[in-house]
This record gives C-alpha cells, sequence and structure tokens, in this order.
C-alpha cells in the first residue's frame, strides 16, 4: 500500500472530538467505518477502543437509571443526547443486556390496533429507522417485512379492522391475499389442504429485526460517550428515602446518591419498587423463545400466526426463532408443532433443526 494511501485513511478515521471538553468526561469515541476497519485491519486489531468504559461508581448522579437493559441504556443514552443531563449512571447486577434485551425474538414493528399504541411504536420504529447510523454501530436493522396470517372468516375480519385502523393513523398496512403470501414465502402451504388454511394475511413492510444486544451494546457506547457510567456487577438492594424524598440507592457496591432513580428493570419492577415502598400494579410472567441451530436460509421475514399463537423467524446466523406469545409451552417440542400447524411448509426444517443437538431456550 502507497504510503499516501494510506495518510488518507489516517487522515479519514481520524476521530473527530464531539465529546464535551471537559476533564471528567471519557476519551472521544472512535468513529466506526469502512476506514477504521481498514486502519486496524493494517494493525491486527490491536488498537480498538474499549466500546465503554468500566468506571467505578461516583458518590452521587444527578440521575441513577437501575437496569442495564434497551431500556435503561435508551433512557441514559437519550438523557444525555436530547436533554443534556450528563451526570447519570446505569447500575446493572449482572451485565449488560443480559436480560430481556439478549434473549428476545427481535422484532421490531408498530402494526398495533389501538392509537396509543401505535403512536409509541410507530415512534419507535421511526428510531430503530435512525439508529445505526444514530449510535455509529450496526444494529443490524433489517426491514424484512412481519405477515400476520389468518387463517378463518373471523381472522380476515380482525385483520381488516386492524389494517385500516393501521393506515388510520399513517402506518404502513396492507393485506395480501394467499396468491400474494405464497409468492413471498414460497416455503408456506398455502394450499387448501393445510391444517389451519391461509386465507389471507397483513403485511408491514417496515417492520422487521434488530440484533438485540447490537442495540444495548450500540446504546451503551453512545450514553458512555456523553458521560454517562455504566457500572455492571452492581446490584441494588435497597433505597435511602428521607421524608419521601429518594437521596440514593443501596447496592453491593456500596451507597450511590441520587437526585432522581429511574426504575427500569422489567420484570424485576415490582420488586424494586418493594424495595423503595411502593406497590405496583403488575404481575411478571415468564416467557420464552426457542433458537434452533443455524441451517440454511430458508426465510426472510418474519412470519406470525395469532390464531395459532406461534411466530417464526431466521437470524441472521440461520437459526430458526419461534415464540408461542401469550402462555408457556407444555414442553420443549411444542413451539416446533405449532410452527409445523401454522406454516407446515417449516415443518421438516423446523424439525431438522429443533431437535437437533444444540437447540436452546431463552427463557
Ligand atoms: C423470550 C422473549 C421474546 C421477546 N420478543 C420480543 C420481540 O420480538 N420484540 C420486542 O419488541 N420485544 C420482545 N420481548 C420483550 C423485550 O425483550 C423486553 O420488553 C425488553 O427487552 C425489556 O427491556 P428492559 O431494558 O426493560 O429490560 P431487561 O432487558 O430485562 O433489563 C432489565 C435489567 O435490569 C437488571 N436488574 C434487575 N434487577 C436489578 C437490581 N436489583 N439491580 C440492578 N439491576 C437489576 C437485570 O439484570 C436486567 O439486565 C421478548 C421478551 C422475551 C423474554
Amino acid at each position: 500500500m502507497s504510503e499516501s494511501l494510506l495518510t488518507f485513511w489516517q487522515d479519514a478515521t481520524r476521530c473527530k472530538n464531539y465529546s464535551q471538553p471537559t476533564g471528567r468526561l471519557p476519551p472521544m469515541k472512535q468513529r466506526y467505518s469502512i476506514f477504521s476497519l481498514v486502519r486496524n485491519a493494517l494493525n491486527y486489531h490491536a488498537d480498538w477502543q474499549e466500546a465503554w468504559r468500566s468506571p467505578d461508581p461516583k458518590p452521587a448522579y444527578d440521575v441513577i437509571i437501575i437496569g442495564g437493559g434497551g431500556h435503561g441504556l435508551a433512557t441514559a443514552y437519550y438523557l444525555a443526547k436530547e436533554h443534556g443531563i450528563t451526570n447519570v449512571a446505569v447500575i446493572e447486577k449482572g451485565w449488560l443486556g443480559g436480560g430481556n434485551t439478549g434473549r428476545n425474538t427481535t422484532i421490531v414493528r408498530s402494526n398495533y390496533l389501538w392509537d396509543e399504541s401505535a403512536h409509541l411504536y410507530e415512534h419507535s420504529l421511526k428510531l430503530f429507522e435512525g439508529l445505526s447510523q444514530d449510535l455509529n454501530y450496526n444494529v443490524m436493522f433489517s426491514q424484512r417485512g412481519i405477515l400476520n396470517l389468518a387463517h378463518t372468516v373471523h381472522d380476515m375480519q380482525a385483520l381488516r379492522r386492524r389494517v385500516y385502523a393501521i393506515q388510520l393513523n399513517g402506518i404502513d398496512s396492507e393485506i395480501l391475499t394467499p396468491a400474494q403470501i405464497q409468492e413471498m414465502v414460497p416455503l408456506l402451504d398455502c394450499s387448501s389442504n393445510a391444517r389451519y388454511p391461509i386465507m389471507g394475511a397483513s403485511l408491514q413492510r417496515r417492520g422487521g429485526t434488530a440484533r438485540h444486544d447490537a442495540v444495548a451494546w450500540g446504546l451503551a457506547r453512545g450514553a458512555d460517550e456523553r458521560g454517562v457510567d455504566i457500572i455492571q456487577n452492581c446490584e441494588v438492594t435497597g433505597f435511602k428515602i428521607v421524608n419521601g424524598t429518594v437521596q440514593g440507592i443501596e447496592t453491593t457496591r456500596g451507597f450511590i446518591g441520587a437526585k432522581k432513580v429511574g426504575i427500569v428493570v422489567a420484570g424485576h419492577s415490582g420488586v424494586i419498587a418493594g424495595m423503595a415502598g411502593f406497590r405496583l400494579p403488575l404481575e411478571s410472567h415468564p416467557l420464552q423463545a426457542l433458537v434452533s441451530e443455524p441451517i440454511k436460509p430458508i426465510l426472510d421475514t418474519v412470519v406470525m400466526s395469532p390464531q395459532v399463537h406461534v411466530y417464526v423467524s431466521q437470524s441472521d446466523k440461520g437459526e430458526l426463532v419461534l415464540l408461542c406469545p401469550g402462555r408457556q409451552p407444555a414442553d420443549r417440542g411444542e413451539p416446533v408443532e405449532r410452527a409445523d400447524r401454522s406454516v407446515p411448509g417449516l415443518q421438516p426444517a423446523a424439525h431438522a433443526a429443533a431437535v437437533g443437538r444444540h437447540r436452546r431456550y431463552l427463557p
């Protein structure tokens, strides 16, 4: 490689200082790009910066977020980015994204019936559409479309109602005929002989999947860059509250003062609220997904069957990702059996994959 070309790459990839120039802030982040990839390849990838720091907790913060999942990290990231509140700590008892965030089925969509849900999820979907660029981190957002199958006349009526409501909210949604579904997913058995014949489907083309842990890592990197302290392996065990005002939290790494505390711990919300002395009107339920061993690409969209209560997609690594929402599978074969019922064409592949030695459950 010529020296001038190398100099060009080095100039092109030199970090821009877009952090605030105070002594306390972390060092500016390297930009991830094709240029930095090539430049680091030349150095055998020895010079990559850490994506986020692992600081000791400070005595006190303006805001503490309990929970280092996608929501806690997003809260910290947008507090810093949109509101300039950077004296923030995210306190996580395990590792980043080790809760629901690292074990979900990665679906991102906004095809909701009710206005409130539709607008909330549409805002989120729009954020996802620019998230990789915003974070300078590839969250592998793939707008591969989400199909919801209808198997009965009633399903079709409910589907039309939903699609029209979604359209009235200005969100993309359309109805497909069995022929159009067959063209889109050749693997599906769209014949009238199927155990659950497919009468139609709704499709949100902008829906899809995102690499779940990359979302956590990208948000963590972006928050850290703006001065947020991310503290892992630190469990919150209690609160200090004086005259009804929070003073801080007790943790396995000692007391940390805070003016405000956000509880962003998903299924543990009731537990943490209990520590703070109040009850939440919430119940937590376990939810499991089945992930097969990787197989060759067979499915490039997300297929859901609300009637059969199962949905299936294929990860970029090739795994089939199956979930039975609403209740727990009776046994480990149930998601596969349900997938067979709703998407009979998947049967051999789903069995081959799921009965294989390396299948695993994500509780
Ligand atoms: C199997 C499955 C499939 C799913 N599929 C989808 C899907 O396809 N699409 C979708 O949009 N959603 C899906 N979800 C839901 C989605 O994953 C969650 O809503 C989301 O990840 C919640 O993020 P969170 O940051 O609120 O919680 P979490 O990611 O669970 O993070 C909470 C964090 O709080 C930490 N914590 C708990 N107690 C303490 C404590 N005392 N001190 C410190 N830290 C503590 C935990 O360790 C955890 O890391 C699925 C969920 C599951 C389980």
